[in-house]
């Protein structure tokens, strides 16, 4: 049995969007830039693909950008709204306490430069609210970032909600949805975003490819200097076959979004409600605005990492947090700013599925997941101690 349920730390590649990469790469090798013909050839493939990913952004396609991932498009839209924000003496940046680590971190490089950074709490389930972030704006405010969908918990933010306080206000409105892009349904006009963030990867695109809206009129800052590409404002010679693999993976995604999202809910909630039968657990999340195959759950008296591992030896392959926290001791930043004491929060499982997995899969996984919970708390003095009364049980 190998079963991988990792699918928000990162996808596997499809097979349209392989074929037309290797494709590109056999038949389409010119530079975009160079006025012969395998150059414009290379060039038509390039505006092709950046017309396809606007038009199902709701965008217009001089308003995507090209780039090297989530990461990238996250950095390249904080640093723009905090250099328009400077210019007219503005200083004050609100996010949220739950963003990935491409805000956050980018968020301190900025207060080190003497901006103000605000951090909205979230509630239990992972909530940013409208009226939180419009409480927050101030005068001064030079942006206000927010993240589409949470790639740890999977909470679903009122994003258009946000949009329209955020226009309302004048204020520059960008969100991650990095996790959202080619699983929910985008509209960057009808929901007031000013800049957007998404990664090929995270919708079975190639890895080290993304995309940045930024709408008309908005002056973006460059990251990396040199030539003219993506109109002067991300130099190098553009990475087509990524660039072309990410255009076919959103294509895709997008036009069968409805239906995987149906078959992923169907899954999740199965998952969701077979794991809550183990004794004290919790589901961190949303129930219902929650990405369609996430599943975050924590179990007392257990480290996430032991659970992983004897998962990883029965074949199941799953997170404790995301990514970038598993390998450090720390708890999730997420699970502690929805209220999760310490001690719980160490012990989180994130499963997260795609539409190859399968329901037997997921029964697979319910019968597996309790049998190693309960063998881990055997073993654990803190469960002994929760056991034996001597420590209260938090869930
Ligand atoms: C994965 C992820 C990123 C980073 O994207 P990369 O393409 O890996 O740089 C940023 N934000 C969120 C929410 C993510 O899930």
């Amino acid at each position: 049995m190998h079963i991988y349920a990792d699918n928000a730390a990162t996808t596997k590649i499809s097979k349209a969007a392989r074929d037309a990469m290797i494709e590109c790469m056999d038949s389409c090798y010119g530079n975009p830039s160079s006025l012969h013909s395998d150059g414009q050839l290379a060039a038509e493939k390039l505006v092709a693909a950046r017309e396809s990913m606007a038009k199902l952004l709701g965008a217009n396609p001089n308003e995507i950008y090209f780039t090297s991932g989530g990461s990238e498009s996250d950095n390249q839209a904080l640093i723009t709204g905090a250099n328009l924000g400077a210019k007219k003496g503005k200083k004050h940046i609100i996010s949220t306490k739950i963003e990935h680590h491409a805000v956050l971190h980018t968020l301190n490089k900025l207060k080190k430069q003497g901006f103000e950074i605000e951090l909205l709490d979230v509630d239990k389930n992972g909530f940013v609210t409208a009226d939180a972030v419009e409480a927050a704006i101030r005068e001064d405010t030079a942006l206000v970032s927010v993240m589409f969908a949470n790639n740890e918990i999977g909470t679903i933010e009122p994003i258009a909600e946000i949009g329209a306080v955020c226009r309302r206000h004048g204020v520059l409105f960008h969100t991650d949805a990095v996790q959202a892009a080619g699983h929910l349904h985008i509209d960057v006009a009808a929901m007031n975003i000013d800049m957007l963030s998404l990664s090929a990867h995270k919708f079975h695109g190639p890895k080290g490819v993304g995309a940045l809206y930024c709408r008309k009129g908005i002056f973006l800052s460059n990251l990396i200097e040199g030539g003219a590409q993506e109109r002067g404002k991300r130099a190098g010679t553009e990475n087509l076959p990524a660039i072309v693999g990410m255009a076919k993976a959103f294509e895709e995604a997008c036009a069968n979004m409805d239906t995987t999202a149906k078959k992923l809910t169907s899954m999740r909630d199965r998952l969701i409600e077979g794991l809550s039968a183990i004794p004290h657990s919790v589901l961190n999340g949303d129930k219902v605005a929650r990405l369609p195959g996430n599943v975050n759950m924590c179990f007392e008296g257990i480290e996430g990492e032991s659970l992983l591992l004897l998962l990883d030896m029965n074949g199941i392959e799953a997170s404790s947090g995301s990514a970038c926290t598993s390998g450090s001791l720390d708890p999730s930043h997420v699970l502690l700013a929805i209220g999760l004491p310490h001690e719980v929060a160490h012990g989180s499982l994130r499963l997260t599925l795609s539409e190859e997995n399968t329901p037997e899969e997921v029964e697979y996984i319910i019968k597996k997941v309790p049998e190693i919970v309960g063998y881990l708390r055997n073993m654990s003095p803190v469960w002994d101690e929760l056991e034996k009364g001597e420590r209260k049980h938090v869930i």
